[in-house]
């Protein structure tokens, strides 16, 4: 299942749709047929998962009486699927080798050196960005605004102490997130925290699919491009860090809460990649690929 979220009379709503390009139907008008359904917002959604599963599985094999209550999604106003998540954004930092290698060369002082463990940091996402909605680009403060497309994995249920080999039972859905960056403030301060969590800074979309559609998700092709160019082009197979394995690593220690959102860090052919760099600029088309999971397109602004 895909879900969506989306303003509909200036409100956010929860849309579902059973397939890849299929009819989104919103979730308020199928309460009508399932009263459980009568959920508030996306959070709600995956923290009821365990009882909302059945209702909607029946659904998707009669989809024929669900014809009233559908939405075209080209017509839909999408939000970004978790508008506002709970908490930061957990993200995993140089967990592609080869984009490891190109950090290194652009500045081996702040991404130089041995790594014999994950990086984690976070992001704060005040605002997500909505599909189709704009990358914030700062100037004068940011004058080096980067893109990094990412595999993001949503939990479905608290977690504590999990073991990898049962890690992915935990996971909710995926989704596509741009961590965009400012490398001069990211540098600058010799933390990630603010060049990465800037206002307008967290496209993330279109939907989250859920865990049992995608399968592996080390087995996806991800890719970004920039006005149409290809920049990155890799697969999640070449993570350093797998999904199952930094929630084991986070989780050994900390509880990791039903909506956290982890971004899996993102392969070569970012911006500050090139000699010379190739930043972002205002009006520039970013689009983020996942395999299974879509497009994610923003401009910058
Ligand atoms: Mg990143």
């Amino acid at each position: 299942m895909r879900f969506y979220t989306a303003l509909i009379n200036e409100k956010e709503e929860v849309l579902v749709a059973f397939r890849e390009g299929g009819r989104a139907y919103r979730l308020k008008k199928l309460a009508a047929l399932a009263p459980a359904l009568a959920v508030k917002d996306m959070e709600e959604i995956i923290r009821r998962w365990s009882v909302l599963r059945g209702p909607l599985e029946a659904m998707s094999r009669s989809e024929d009486v669900l014809t009233a209550a559908a939405g075209e999604l080209n017509e839909l106003a999408l939000s970004a699927p978790l508008p506002r998540p709970r908490q930061d954004v957990i993200c995993l930092g140089i967990n592609y080798e080869e984009h490891a290698e190109e950090a290194d060369k652009f500045s081996s002082a702040d991404f130089g050196g041995q790594r014999p463990a994950t990086i984690y940091f976070s992001k704060r996402v005040n605002e997500a960005v909505a599909p189709g909605a704009f990358i914030a680009s700062h100037a004068p403060l940011v004058d080096s605004l980067d893109y990094e497309c990412e595999l993001a994995v949503i939990l479905g249920r608290d977690c504590y102490g999990v073991s990898e080999a049962e890690a992915l039972d935990y996971v909710f859905g995926y989704t596509i997130l741009n961590d965009v960056s400012a490398r001069n403030l990211q540098t600058r301060h010799k933390q990630w925290y603010l060049g990465k969590s800037l206002d307008g800074f967290t496209p993330m979309g279109p939907c989250i699919v859920t865990a049992d559609e995608i399968g592996d998700p080390q087995a996806l092709t991800i890719e970004s491009y920039v006005n149409g160019e290809v920049r990155q082009h890799s697969n999640t197979k070449f993570m350093l860090q797998t999904v199952a394995g930094a929630i084991a690593e986070l989780s050994a220690g900390l509880t990791l809460q039903a909506g956290t959102v982890i971004a899996t860090g993102t392969p070569a052919g970012v911006g500050m990649g090139f000699d010379p760099p190739r930043f972002l600029r205002a009006g520039d088309v970013v689009d983020c690929y996942v395999e299974k999971i879509g497009h994610l397109i923003n401009r910058v602004s």
